[in-house]
């Protein structure tokens, strides 16, 4: 079995931007901690998987080919750091408009990767900036981290 790190994106792996949703690269603000301490848990063995709200989609202020670009330059830009993104899964729904089960704090998403990637809960965290990501990850039996309010994410985890 395989253990991971899920990642939220927003205001995790990117700077947050209140009432703003950042769909273009030019927008895309690197948390400028994220990457040693991704570094480090992909050293200690752990899968590095996304998993976003994505919103924006079912609002029309952006399309699935948008997110889709945006984040091959997220997985490239990791790649640079020779940290490899396993898989990024997205939600493209928001609640004002449709129903769904994989928004968080919804953990469907959580669970395609979990199966998907043989992956061992009881040794996995998720980690995001709000508490509906900590809501998800312990629907699906995942311990949820909140990352520190200056961006910092913990280099150890338990
Ligand atoms: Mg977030
Ligand atoms: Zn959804």
């Amino acid at each position: 079995m395989n253990k991971a790190v899920f990642l939220d994106r927003d205001g995790v792996i990117n700077n947050p931007r209140s009432n703003y949703y950042v769909s273009k690269i030019a927008d895309f603000e690197f948390n400028t901690h994220i990457f040693p301490v991704i570094r480090g848990y992909q050293e200690q063995g752990y899968l590095i998987i996304v998993i976003s709200n994505q919103g924006g989609i079912s609002k029309k202020l952006y399309t699935i080919k948008d997110v889709e670009k945006l984040h091959a330059f997220m997985t490239d830009t990791f790649k640079k750091e020779n940290i490899i993104i396993t898989e990024t899964y997205f939600c493209p729904h928001h609640n004002s408009i449709e129903n769904c089960i994989c928004r968080k704090p919804d953990s469907l998403l959580l669970e395609k990767a979990v199966a998907r990637f043989n992956i061992n809960k009881t040794e996995s965290y998720f980690i995001g900036d709000s508490v509906r990501d900590v809501e998800a990850a312990k629907k699906a039996g995942i311990k949820g981290i909140l990352i520190s309010k200056n961006g910092e994410l913990p280099k150890k985890l338990s």
